[in-house]
């Protein structure tokens, strides 16, 4: 079997994670992992179930009937498949965004998902998107990459996102969400985000899209040769 790659990327909501990591995998062959979508859908999930994403006991007697998969069609893009039914579009609105950052925070989401991630990535040559990649999911990952940008143009770019998408948002809801998103992710006691030690910081608050995938490949190029 030839060498199974694994790109690690982590960094707040709106730093461009997704797309980049999209992007890079597409010319690469791996396979995009998007592990946001993942807790979108448990939070999903929870919420269908009417259980709040706090209600740890609810959780705990939930957690067992939430059975995922993910799918790749023909674009590579993912799809999130809840028992049986595709959720992929259901789960990318502000107030799922809101109840996923809640619902990862508690032990037994993390580790319930911890396999599902680490099965991926031990099959194929993955760029996995996230919060914990480099310091929990795969810590032993060819290459990591911290990606970040200033709050206010996080915010814009997902403010811009959300009204492409048809959804009427107003910016200032979007800042606020985001800042609130922000500290819970890199507040909470389990698997909060941050950098890994051995990770390399991106910042993309001055780069078009185009320069932040021309400088996330160099970085992967320099480390591993591919891109
Ligand atoms: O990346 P995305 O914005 O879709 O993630 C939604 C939420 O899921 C994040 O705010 C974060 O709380 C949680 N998450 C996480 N660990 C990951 C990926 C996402 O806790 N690896």
């Amino acid at each position: 079997m030839s060498k199974v790659y694994s790109i690690a990327i982590d960094g707040p909501a709106g730093a461009g994670k997704s797309t980049m990591a999209k992007a890079v995998a597409k010319e690469l062959g791996f396979v995009y992992v998007d592990t946001g979508a993942i807790y979108r859908t448990v939070g999903y999930h929870m919420d269908l179930m009417g259980i709040g994403p706090k209600d740890i006991d609810g959780i705990n007697r939930l957690i067992d009937d939430v059975n995922l998969k993910l799918t790749y069609d023909e674009d590579g893009l993912q799809h999130m498949i809840l028992n049986g039914a595709d959720v992929t579009d259901e789960i990318r609105t502000p107030k799922m965004s809101k109840i996923a950052s809640e619902v990862s925070k508690h032990k037994v989401v993390r580790d319930f998902l911890l396999d599902t991630q680490r099965n991926v990535a031990k099959e194929h040559s993955v760029i996995m998107d996230g919060r914990d990649i480099g310091t929990v999911v795969l810590p032993d990952a060819d290459v990591k990459i911290f990606l970040t940008a200033s709050v206010e143009v996080r915010a814009q770019r997902r403010y811009k996102e959300l009204l492409e998408k048809g959804q009427k948002v107003q910016y200032a809801d979007v800042l606020r969400d985001m800042e609130e998103r922000d500290y819970q992710d890199t507040h909470r006691a389990i698997a909060p985000l941050k950098c890994a030690s051995d990770a390399i910081c991106l910042d993309t608050g001055d780069m078009d899209l185009e320069q932040s995938i021309e400088a996330m490949k160099k970085i992967i190029k320099d480390r591993i040769g591919v891109c």
